[in-house]
């Protein structure tokens, strides 16, 4: 995707892998300060790469986590660019602000609740540990949904996003108990592997409008690269590459 967006650009470079330790997240970020335009950065140092950087901008603040990196002639700035690039999906469907029900309570999560709350949404997080959603409600807001609530909450709900990994690399597990969907609306899945999980495949056989996980990555990157290139993005373009490389 971002190789593609420099070439659609014309522009030099290239977009590489740094396998990267948790020891040697220090070293790698001073590396990158000495060669790099910028990296994003992904599980598991989200949230320890702050310590490494000048200054945290935007989202980043709120969700307490940086997923891409600009290096500002040797001054290396953190944003998050999950929250917005959710949204940027979202807005794909044109749906006015309402209630929305999050499930999972991790990084993801944080970004989404992040993202609708900021926007007017009413949302309810429902999470496996109860702990981590109460940290993540204190911190970005929405409210919790308790596992006797679940039932009902799902129904109601005209917009279930899944941000746990439940349905990774399992296309026939789902975050939902059996035969329980939302009765309208919309589902979107932030798992992009396999592109079609059971939530979604259950969702649009029963008439639901899905969002599959690609909608958030391909957001994410497109103001990623914006922020790299400073220049608008070549959305089309990143969008085949992805879906070419996901299939
Ligand atoms: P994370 O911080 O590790 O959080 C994982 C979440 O999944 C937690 O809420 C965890 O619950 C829950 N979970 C894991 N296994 C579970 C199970 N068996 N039953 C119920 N809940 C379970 O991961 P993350 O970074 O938030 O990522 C979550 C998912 O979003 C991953 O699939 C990732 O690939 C996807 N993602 C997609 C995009 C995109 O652009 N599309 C961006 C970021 C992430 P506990 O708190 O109880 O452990």
């Amino acid at each position: 995707m971002m190789q593609a967006a420099l070439a659609a650009l014309g522009r030099e470079g290239a977009y590489e892998l740094l396998p990267t330790p948790a020891e040697r997240l220090g070293e790698r970020m001073q590396e990158v300060r000495r060669s790099y335009r910028g990296v994003n950065v992904t599980v598991p140092h989200k949230r320890r790469v702050v310590e490494t950087l000048d200054r945290v901008e935007g989202d980043a603040l709120s969700v307490g986590a940086v997923n891409t990196v600009v290096n500002r002639s040797g001054e290396l700035v953190g944003h998050n660019t999950d929250a917005a690039g959710f949204y940027w999906a979202l807005e794909r469907l044109d749906l006015l602000p309402g209630e929305a029900l999050i499930l999972g309570a991790g990084g993801a999560a944080r970004a989404v609740v992040h993202a609708l709350v900021q926007r007017g949404w009413l949302v309810g997080v429902h999470n496996r540990t109860l702990a981590r959603a109460q940290e993540l409600v204190e911190r970005v807001g929405g409210w919790i949904v308790a596992p006797d609530k679940l039932e009902k909450a799902v129904r109601r709900t005209p917009l279930l996003v899944n941000a746990t990994s439940v349905g990774l690399n399992d296309a026939d597990a789902s975050p939902l108990p059996e035969g329980l969907l939302p009765e309208a609306g919309a589902v979107v899945d932030l798992v992009y592997a396999p592109l079609e999980t059971r939530l979604l495949r259950e969702a649009r056989s029963a008439g639901l409008v899905v969002v599959d996980g690609l909608g958030m990555l391909l957001g994410q990157g497109v103001l990623a690269f914006e922020l790299w290139a400073e220049a608008p993005a070549p959305v089309e373009a990143m969008e085949r590459a992805l879906r070419e490389a996901v299939r």
